[in-house]
């Protein structure tokens, strides 16, 4: 590495990684939080073999934007959901936060009730192909914002089954209460575990229960074998890679910002851990992509 690259590198895309051969879908991006246009965001994606990607929205302004995108490009598949830390902020009015859901009732579960209306009418839409991403979040969420967040999941669970739609969950430092809901309720047909953070023995757990585990750029991470444990035990038929970009830029450009475009060096990752070639690895990402969202 140069000085030039040290220098500003932060903020720097990182370069196009060599193409894939095989074309595979981001299973999970916001494309509403990277840099440059949708379509410049896509064209470069499928430059390198990333031509299909699933918006996933996180608040109802989100999820409008999920579903219209999807609407305008056939490649494009959209998720809708409150994600789990904003359902707490709907429910006690926090004016603050991440939300970019606008004006603002007085909060309370009939304000929680209003935006699960409107994302049950988004996910009624034919282009949109799933409900998440819901679940449970202890990393961002503390104590008081748990009730809250556990009948947003439940609403989001009943929501997917009613439409017949995917369940994309985000379980961050929550595994153990996210099964037990999912088995509480009874999970949809297809349930996908979005940037999969569990060890072997959870993904033993989820396969056994026909879980999708999705992979991000997490895979890659010095620090993280339990992850690259998890990948080499769960059957290959429910894998799926994401970037979850902006977040999570894969190795060696981790604390860049991440893209579509970049899924290439997550899948070359996950070929090596499970011992297959690139192109092999691929072909099972993308069909058990369109299989998982039903597109
Ligand atoms: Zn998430
Ligand atoms: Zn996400």
């Amino acid at each position: 590495m140069t000085r030039d690259d040290k220098t500003g590198a932060k903020d720097t895309p990182p370069p196009l990684p060599e193409p894939l051969r095989v074309a595979v879908a981001d299973s999970h991006t916001h494309l509403d939080m990277q840099a440059g246009t949708v379509e410049e965001g896509l064209a470069k994606a499928a430059s390198v073999g990333v031509t299909t990607v699933v918006q996933v929205g996180c608040d109802v302004k989100g999820s409008r934007w999920a579903a219209e995108t999807a609407a305008v490009h056939p490649n494009v598949h959209a998720a809708v959901a409150l994600h789990p830390n904003e359902a707490p902020r709907i429910v006690h009015g926090d004016p603050d936060g991440w939300s970019r859901q606008g004006a603002r009732t007085g909060g309370g579960e009939a304000a929680l009730d209003e935006a699960l209306a409107e994302i049950e009418a988004l996910a009624a839409l034919d282009h949109v192909k799933a409900v998440g991403e819901t679940g449970l979040d202890y990393f961002r969420t503390g104590p008081e914002g748990m009730a809250a967040q556990e009948r947003s999941f439940r609403a989001h669970i009943e929501i997917a089954k009613r439409q017949g739609k995917a369940l994309v969950i985000h379980d961050r430092d929550a595994h153990a209460d996210v099964l037990r809901v999912l088995r509480e309720e009874g999970a949809p047909e297809r349930t996908v575990f979005h940037c999969y953070s569990g060890d072997a023995a959870m993904a033993r757990e989820c396969a056994a229960a026909g879980y999708y585990m999705s992979f991000a750029g997490t895979v890659t991470f010095k620090n993280a074998a339990p992850l690259r444990e998890a990948l080499a035990v769960a059957p290959l038929e429910l894998v799926l890679v994401e970037t979850d970009a902006p977040y999570l830029t894969p190795a060696p450009y981790r604390g860049r910002p991440n893209a579509p475009y970049l899924i290439p060096l997550t899948v070359r990752a996950m070929a090596a851990v499970r011992g297959i070639d690139e192109d092999a690895m691929a072909t099972a990402l993308a069909a058990n992509t369109a299989r998982a969202f039903d597109y």
